[in-house]
């Protein structure tokens, strides 16, 4: 990936609309466990934010992919990460395979003002007893006439309690697991769709996250994304920008806890000099610097095979996983550093710590990715290179 004068021009933005409208309230919105979806998403969707790769047509602005990866890079440097991954979750988990699979009239209904910012958006696949394990879920939309009838329930949902609709992965038949499946866009006011709970969580407190019931939900078939049982495969290509915005926005936040550790380090001073005149501590932070350097150089060729129309599953999970690692270990070391000011609620360096870690769980942990890369791989005995897909 190249950036050009416009990604460096978008990036501009997107750093000044981080500055003032999000990182001013971002205390206060982590205290809240809460921020105002409905507001931000409209001041983010007027100044094109939120349809950068989406088509002309629904109000987007038809840009490549690489122009939303640098955007996920911005949003990851804001002070709240919950709303780096509620913005994610509008932009390139719960709409990926509504622009690209869904009817005229569903886009015009639901993708439209997703991007204008007047509707939230939600993604629904994870449920109480399904997560890793995609295949397994339970909630079922059943046929009744020209509507489905949805039964189920829906765990760990960002926007959970603020969303519009949500882009629900339902069991439509009782066939195989990989083909009985639809994604359906389900409009969360409908009757017989409760918010179970908010749920509290280690980090991310900005964001919320919610258990969602569905009981005898009605929507209309119309309101399924493409084809019926198709909803599976539909999902496994969505997950892939899930991924890639995932790994670019770890990219930044990693580079953001390495330079507030720098510039802790430097202040501090232990045994008569500045901690960063340790050679130990310029050691880990210059191989933290490479490693970070390695993530963004893969998430980055990651997007060259995407914006190509390459099938990017390999190249995407390689970046997912090599980012779930370095959240895991980067922000811990970095910490460190900080001594016992880093272990203050706080501290940023802590904040980072917490947010950061979904990275090697949500959207699929890291086992999930090293599955997907072993199979791509054609690792197992079963199996030749680009086998069928593990999630
Ligand atoms: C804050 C937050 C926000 C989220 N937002 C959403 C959302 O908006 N929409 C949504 O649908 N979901 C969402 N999720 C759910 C998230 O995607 C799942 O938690 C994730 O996919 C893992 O599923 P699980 O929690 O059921 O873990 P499990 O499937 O129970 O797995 C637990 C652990 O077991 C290990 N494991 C699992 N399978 C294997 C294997 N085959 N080999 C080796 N080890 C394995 C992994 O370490 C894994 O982390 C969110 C989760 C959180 C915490």
């Amino acid at each position: 990936m190249i950036l050009t004068h416009e990604h460096e021009e978008l990036r501009r933005s997107l750093r000044r609309f981080v500055e003032t409208e999000i990182d001013p309230f971002a205390d206060a919105w982590e205290e809240a466990e809460i921020f105002p979806a409905h507001d931000l998403f409209r001041k983010a969707g007027a100044a094109g934010f939120l349809g950068i790769c989406k088509p002309v047509e629904y109000g987007g602005l038809g840009l490549d992919y690489s122009y939303a990866l640098v955007a996920a890079e911005e949003w990851g440097r804001a002070l709240a990460g919950g709303v780096a991954t509620a913005l994610g979750v509008q932009t390139d988990m719960a709409t990926p395979a509504l622009a690209k699979h869904g009817s005229d009239a569903l886009r015009r209904e639901f993708l439209a003002p997703a991007i204008s910012g007047e509707m939230v958006a939600a993604i629904g696949v994870s449920e109480e007893g399904a997560g890793s394990d995609v295949a397994s879920i339970r909630t079922r939309a059943t046929r009744d006439g020209d509507d489905y009838v949805i039964n189920g329930s829906k765990m760990w949902i960002t926007n959970g309690t603020q969303a519009d609709w949500i882009c629900l992965l339902a069991n439509t038949s009782d066939g195989q697991p990989h083909r009985n499946k639809s994604l359906i866009i389900v409009p969360l006011k409908s009757k017989g769709v409760s918010v179970a709970r908010k749920l509290k969580k280690l980090g991310l407190h900005a964001s919320d996250t919610a258990q969602l019931f569905f009981d005898n939900v009605r929507v209309p078939v119309r309101n399924r994304i493409g084809e019926e049982g198709r909803g599976f495969i539909y999902q496994m290509e969505q997950f892939q920008e899930e991924r890639l915005y995932a790994a670019a926005k770890a990219v930044s936040m990693l580079e953001t806890a390495i330079a507030i550790t720098v510039e802790y380090t430097q202040g501090r001073k232990a045994f008569g000099k500045p901690l960063i005149d340790m050679q130990t501590i310029q050691h880990r932070i210059a191989a933290m610097h490479a490693e970070v350097e390695a993530l963004r150089a893969i998430t980055w060729s990651a997007a060259d095979i995407y914006v190509a129309g390459g099938d990017v599953t390999e190249k995407a999970s390689i970046a997912k996983y090599l980012a779930g690692k370095l959240a895991l270990e980067i922000p811990n070391a970095c910490l460190q550093f900080w001594g016992g000011q880093g272990y203050m609620w706080e501290s940023r360096i802590s904040r980072i710590m917490r947010d950061i870690r979904l990275t090697a769980i949500g959207g699929g942990a890291n086992e999930i990715m090293l599955q997907v890369i072993a199979k791509q791989m054609g690792l197992s005995s079963a199996g030749g290179r680009k086998a069928a897909p593990a999630q």
